[in-house]
């Protein structure tokens, strides 16, 4: 009683954001909080983010992805709803590309190592063998048992390409069961927006320059509660007698997709779509992309090419505002 009485009294001024970093998920991520929320809830979202890695993460013993991959060949594994969830997004988005992103890449990510040290140009030999145990139409779900399993020995799930947007919509349904009505979290370039801001105003989103680094923004959209998610080929990538090759790889050739796409930013409701759609958009040309998404709902997408030319979809511009800064 007695604080609402004293706020009444005072002017009103908006609080104070807290924000905090911390290194998750191979990447760095950043929360903050606009709306006077305490930096518990932040500890919490960090807390969530860690236990949804511990269980999607190929890499990390233990984690249900290790388990379904250890157990190729042999049995199915049960696992939590979560993970089950985003295999099955990740089967959904394998129809929707015809296999350009399929989430049993795994056998080739391991091969070519791009990212980590030591990588190179892998042999034919290995090339076709890893491809032979790659078909996302090949994982078997039990909806019953809970259980997924890889029938051949050699496959392996690499959720990379989504886990990341599905994170991010789980840490913002944990914010906003929590009363918070005003928040960033970004998630090595996976942004999303929760409830509005302190000034009432749109969000101001920047676009990274796929070519600069992190944090260098060619273009700012506006938007309400949405996702921004980019993905690029200058992050990830070594070079090897002159020729470039990146971290996203066609299941079909064996060698990272072949695209005029330097980078993408996808517009969306769900992270997790923002997250799968922008890998996918590496296997198409721009055209094709662009057209991809314009038969999305609520999808918009932002293109660079090779030359550094932006390209927008029907939206961007109009029902989203959009400002180039050079
Ligand atoms: P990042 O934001 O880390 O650059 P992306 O969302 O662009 O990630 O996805 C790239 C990651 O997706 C790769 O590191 C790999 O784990 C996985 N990946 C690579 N090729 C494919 C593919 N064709 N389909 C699905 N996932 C892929
Ligand atoms: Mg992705």
């Amino acid at each position: 009683m007695i604080l609402v009485i004293m706020t009444g009294c005072q002017p009103k001024t908006d609080p104070t954001p807290v924000s905090d970093t911390y290194f998750a998920l191979g990447t760095v991520v950043t929360i903050t909080l606009y709306d006077g929320s305490s930096h518990d809830l932040i500890d919490q979202c960090f807390t969530e983010i860690t236990r949804l890695e511990n269980l999607l993460s190929k890499s990390i013993e233990g984690s249900d992805i290790y388990l379904v991959n250890q157990h190729a060949g042999i049995s199915e594994t049960v696992v939590s709803p979560e993970t089950m969830e985003v295999i099955k997004k990740g089967i959904e988005y394998g129809t929707l590309s015809d296999g350009a992103f399929d989430i049993s890449i795994g056998p080739l990510v391991n091969l070519w190592k791009i990212g980590e040290e030591g990588a190179k140009v892998p042999a034919q030999t290995e090339i076709d063998q890893a491809l032979m145990h790659i078909d996302y139409r090949d994982i078997i779900i039990d909806n019953a048992k809970n259980s997924v399993f890889l029938p051949y020995e050699g496959m392996v799930i690499d959720l990379g390409g989504i886990a990341k947007g599905y994170i991010a919509d789980k840490v913002a349904a944990l914010l906003d069961e929590n009363g918070c009505n005003s928040a960033l979290i970004n998630l090595g370039g996976n942004v999303l927006t929760v409830g509005i801001k302190p000034t009432k105003e749109l969000w101001k989103i920047g676009i990274q320059d796929p070519m600069s680094n992190r944090g260098d923004y060619l273009a700012i959209v506006d938007v309400g509660v949405k996702s921004v998610v980019t993905s690029g080929i200058y992050e990830r990538f070594f070079i090897e007698n002159g020729i470039r090759y990146h971290h996203i790889l066609n299941p079909f050739t064996g060698y990272p997709y072949e695209s005029d796409i330097t980078g993408v930013s996808i517009i969306s409701d769900k992270s997790v779509d923002g997250d799968a759609l922008s890998t996918t958009c590496f296997a198409l040309s721009i055209e094709k992309a662009m057209a991809l998404i314009e038969t999305l709902p609520d999808t918009e997408a932002v293109f660079v090419n090779q030359s550094g030319e932006i390209f927008k979809t029907s939206g961007i511009g109009n029902t989203v505002p959009f400002t180039q800064l050079y």
